[in-house]
């Protein structure tokens, strides 16, 4: 599978089939906390990346091997809305399946109306939004120059009040970085302007993209989340749990990390496998020199030999 991974449980979405529309790693910004790694292309031009009646034979086979998904997710090795497939690959998937269908997105390119009009044929939209002032936005975001965070906002509330579906709005608090009263204030007016159905307040959970940005404490967390609006909540670790894959467990280990580092429980949580058993897998890879661990935090993480290095 090139273009369709998983399933693999999600904090919000439950077990989520992801889409990947790109090639690693296309986006319009290069976030420091970015979990996938530096971006290697960062562009605002549209484009087309990989080949739709591949990507939807694809999410065919996954689906019939894995009917019980809870959605099906456009995400992947950057940002979905710059592929110029993505309106048509949404009517694609709806022929295949009935499952409720999201794009994860960094809202950027909402500003062009084409964007917004491809994203009004999903389910659930869920833009992040983890800075408004420039300065903010530039350093926790290094976006490609051309973006405007206020513009951003603005367009994201425009598709928020035309939308039949939901917007989950997401922001990912950085330590030292946008976690101040001021652009948390800023935060929370532009949560007012979209007036999204639900807000999820996240941190830095998995190896970032550049060593040495931090999480922000639990407690910080919360009071940030009130500040936001009782709309807001912290999101909480995957919660889905006793899923047996048809397919080969090896297989979807390496598929999973290589999307992005994952736990020990992670994979156990996927693959519906206790802690132990989940382990003895990983324990064999890691020998065989096809996954390497690293430490975030207080926990470790299971990443592709080939990311060693990156981020630093
Ligand atoms: S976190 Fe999302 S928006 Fe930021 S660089 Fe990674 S893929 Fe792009």
């Amino acid at each position: 599978m090139k273009h369709v991974f998983g399933p693999v449980p999600s904090r919000r979405l439950g077990l989520s089939l992801g889409i990947d529309l790109l090639t690693p790693k296309i986006c319009t910004m290069d976030c420091t906390y970015c979990e996938l790694g530096p971006t290697t292309d960062r562009r605002i031009e549209r484009g087309r990346f990989v080949n739709l009646d591949e990507v939807l034979d694809e999410l065919r086979t996954r689906l019939a091997e894995e009917p019980d998904v809870d959605f099906v997710t456009f995400s992947g090795s950057g940002e979905p809305t710059l592929s110029l497939d993505l309106g048509p690959a949404i009517d694609g998937v709806r022929v295949v399946t009935d499952t409720r269908i999201a794009v994860l997105t960094n809202g950027s390119l909402m500003t062009d109306p084409d964007v917004r009009k491809a994203l009004m044929r999903a389910d659930v939209v869920i833009p992040s939004v983890d800075a408004v002032s420039m300065q903010a936005f530039q350093r926790i975001n290094r976006p490609h120059p051309g973006l405007d965070p206020e513009a951003i906002v603005e367009a994201i509330a425009t598709f928020t009040a035309e939308f039949d579906g939901e917007v989950w709005l997401e922001t990912v608090i950085v330590r030292g970085v946008n976690d101040d009263l001021q652009e948390v204030s800023r935060l929370a007016h532009a949560a007012g302007l979209i007036s999204p159905a639900r807000i999820h307040v996240n941190t830095v959970v998995r190896p970032p993209a550049v060593a040495g940005t931090e999480a922000v404490g639990d407690g910080r967390l919360h009071e940030i989340a009130e500040a936001l609006g009782s709309l807001a909540e912290v999101v909480a670790p995957p919660s889905v749990q006793s899923h047996q894959f048809a397919a080969d467990s090896v297989e979807v280990i390496i598929d999973m990390v290589a999307r992005r580092p994952v736990t020990i429980g992670d994979i156990a949580s996927a693959l519906g496998f206790s802690l132990a058993e989940a382990a003895k897998i990983v324990g064999s890879l890691l020998d065989g020199k096809r996954l390497e661990v690293v430490r975030h935090g207080d926990l470790l993480y299971y990443v592709p030999i080939a990311r060693k290095g990156e981020g630093s």
